[in-house]
């Protein structure tokens, strides 16, 4: 077994990577960019390497800093990880002409599979069913539309050299094949550099299910199917294994297509044979074909991990370091249901747009697995896919694993960025998805249902307001401000909540009782024994608050925007002789003299209330007349604390 590795990449899989490698008494070596120099997978390793700028290009797909640093640390093999160098043949060249080991598979099985088209060619000699369509080199516009209609629309045209989805489009009908194999082409050359398109037959009702392989150079074996067919836009949002519906038939015609598949080209390593199935009719072996293989550790490996107990990337170290493959077919058995949810900061509601932030809060239930490349407090930076977390649960059927999803999803508190979380929530409890009975189209025909930003209730809203005012001690603080006993019996306190203002009035009701007044309605609201209490029912509700910024996490989590009650108070008195206190509170500092010439904005008094400091400023350019408040003293709501002199007065 090696001693040292170095792990040519960032964020949860290099975290993933250097948890087994620790388990493993492995020692870990970490690069990063100046983007990630207070990342998590630094911290975790017992070595980092600065490797440059915080672009891609600069860093982490510098395959020559990367090999330089490998030897300069003294370790003996880089694992790749996902994305970045992990499928580059040339970067594995190199790796292996410095005399260090590269954990995955050999270039010239990266190569073999690079390109769709000849990977496809390739799989037909094997006897592995390929979609039917052109894969040829003729690149001619006339000749590819002719090969579409012989395949017969609806056609999908891929660029050979695609990836994520990108280059790819689905033709309904002859006359929209042009203009869209011009876009898949222009697409293609920019993302990857080559513009070259296969057509494919585009399979009706299709699902997406994936065969985990893993293979020692010569002999292979699989460790069963993942099903990643609920996809958003070609890109996969929850994966399961194994499949709902499976038959043995199915599985071990599936599992065979992908064995043959993968010792076709030696392949040694862990590594994904990618199928579609027409899913129309259930599942039938002559209804599924090659697509792609990727050649590596797959984002949604965990699900594979769970349902069999094998650890990929302590095999993966195995395989590498010399070893034979740790188990035989005969020996790997499913226990159980396993779902995987990547979380992600990004905009639900505006079209999933990738977001970034500062995680203020970041909170995961202990009854899932969680790989995550970050901690409270670290940044989702602009540089990297948003990714905050991915959740994997495991139970022994199907529907206690998606009950478990929901649930844990549910619990999942990220607060200081907007978050696909509510979305994974709602498609875990989607009907269809429940029954089992998903395709690739699922989320698309759904995405209104899906994507609606959840609105609180008014139980929630009153733990807003409660929060919100102080009065309560979050449950992750100090218990109970002394500032409760002296308050007087209403506060008011403003919230913004997808655009809408609540104004709430909070009254304290006997002991640590408070009556929220929404208006229309009325909640009584209670934090004690760790928990809220709504009308004297206990919740499941949690709050954070970071500055103005307050979540009530309860089904979807809420964000509120808690108004300031400053910034009100300053329109208010514009132009006022008076400077009151907005809120009741503690006269901490007094600034002003009488007769002092203040001007707009000058800090006058500091009045500390709410367990915050606010401070009072004058809302005008004049002459302080007279102070009326003194350090130390307690004062009510709208108190007099300092009273400019008439602006005439002034003048004269
Ligand atoms: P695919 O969608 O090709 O079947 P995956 O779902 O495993 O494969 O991952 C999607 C792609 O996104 C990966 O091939 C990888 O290039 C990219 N990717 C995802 N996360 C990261 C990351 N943290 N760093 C770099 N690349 C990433
Ligand atoms: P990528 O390299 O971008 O991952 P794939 O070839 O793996 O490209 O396809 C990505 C997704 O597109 C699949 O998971 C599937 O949802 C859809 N897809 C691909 N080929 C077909 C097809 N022939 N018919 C229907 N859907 C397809
Ligand atoms: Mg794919």
């Amino acid at each position: 077994m090696f001693n040292k590795i170095l792990i040519a990449n960032r964020g949860e899989i290099a975290c993933r990577v250097m948890e087994s490698a620790r388990k493993m008494g492995v020692k870990t070596v970490a690069v990063y960019s100046d983007a990630d120099a207070h990342a998590k997978h630094v911290a975790m390793a017992d070595m980092a390497v600065h490797i440059g700028g915080p672009a891609p290009a600069d860093s982490y797909l510098r395959g020559d800093v990367i090999i330089q640093a490998a030897l300069d640390s003294g370790a003996q093999a880089i694992h790749p990880g996902y994305g970045f160098l992990s499928e580059n043949p040339d970067f594995v060249d190199a790796v292996e002409a410095a005399g260090l080991v590269f954990i995955g598979p050999s270039a010239d099985a990266i190569r073999k599979m690079g390109l769709k088209d000849a990977a496809k060619a390739l799989m037909e000699e094997a006897k592995v069913p390929v979609v039917p369509g052109y894969h040829g080199k003729n690149q001619d516009p006339e000749h590819l539309s002719g090969a579409a209609d012989a395949i017969g629309y609806p056609v999908l045209i891929k660029a050979v050299a695609g990836g994520g989805g990108k280059g790819m489009r689905l033709v309904e009908k002859p006359s929209e094949f042009m203009d869209a194999l011009k876009s898949a082409q222009g697409e293609a050359q920019t993302a990857f550099g080559n513009p070259d398109v296969l057509i494919e037959k585009y399979i009706q009702q299709p699902r997406h299910i994936e065969l985990q392989v893993f293979g020692d150079g010569e002999k292979a074996v699989h460790l069963f199917e993942r099903d990643c067919s609920l996809q958003r836009r070609h890109q996969k949002v929850i994966e399961e294994a194994p499949a709902p519906g499976m038959t043995p038939e199915m599985r071990a015609a599936m599992g065979a297509a992908a064995v043959r598949a993968a010792e076709a080209i030696n392949y040694k390593g862990a590594g994904t044979i990618e199928f579609i199935v027409d899913g129309s009719d259930g599942l039938r072996t002559d209804g599924f074909w090659f697509m792609e293989m990727n050649t590596r550790l797959q984002v949604e490996h965990p699900v594979s991990e769970a349902i069999t107990g094998v650890d990929l990337v302590e095999w993966q170290l195995r395989v590498a370091s010399g070893e034979g493959l740790p188990k035989s077919q005969d020996e790997l058995t499913i226990t159980g249901h396993a779902f995987e949810a990547r979380i992600y900061a990004e905009d639900v509601p505006k079209g999933f747009l990738p977001a970034t932030g500062t995680l203020s809060h970041l909170d995961f239930p202990d009854s899932a697995r969680i790989d995550s490349g970050v901690r409270a407090g670290d940044t989702i930076s602009p540089w990297y896919d948003p990714m905050i977390a991915k959740l994997i649960v495991h139970a022994p059927t199907r529907s206690i694993a998606l009950k478990q999803l929901e649930t844990a999803l549910r619990h999942t508190d990220v607060a200081g960025t907007v978050t696909n979380v509510s979305f994974l929530s709602l498609l875990s409890a989607q009907e269809d998805f429940v029954k089992g009975d998903v395709d690739t189209g699922l989320i698309a025909r759904h995405i209104e249902d899906l994507s609606v930003a959840p609105v609180a209730c008014s139980k929630a809203r009153s733990v807003a307001a409660v929060t919100a005012l102080g009065l309560m001690p979050a449950p992750d603080r100090a218990p109970a401000p002394s500032l409760v006993l002296w308050t007087p019996l209403t506060h008011a306190v403003s919230l913004v909540h997808h655009e809408e203002q609540i104004d709430a009035r909070v009254t304290v009701n006997g002991t640590g009782e408070y009556l929220v007044d929404l208006g229309e309605v009325q909640h009584t609201v209670r934090f004690g024994e760790g928990a809220w209490w709504v009308d004297q029912t206990k919740v499941q509700a949690r709050t954070a608050r970071h500055g103005d910024d307050l979540t009530v996490f309860w089904g979807n989590g809420y964000r509120f925007h808690v108004v300031d009650p400053l910034e009100r108070e300053d329109e208010a008195a514009a132009g006022g002789n008076l400077i009151a206190a907005p809120m009741p509170g503690l006269v901490k500092a007094v600034f002003a003299k009488a007769g002092q010439t203040v001007a707009q904005g000058d800090r006058l008094a500091i009045l500390e209330a709410m367990k915050m400091e606010h401070s009072l400023l004058a809302a005008r350019d004049g002459v302080v007349a007279e102070v009326l408040a003194s350090e130390g003293q307690q004062v009510e709501e709208g108190a007099a604390l300092i009273r400019l002199e008439d602006e005439d007065e002034a003048a004269a």
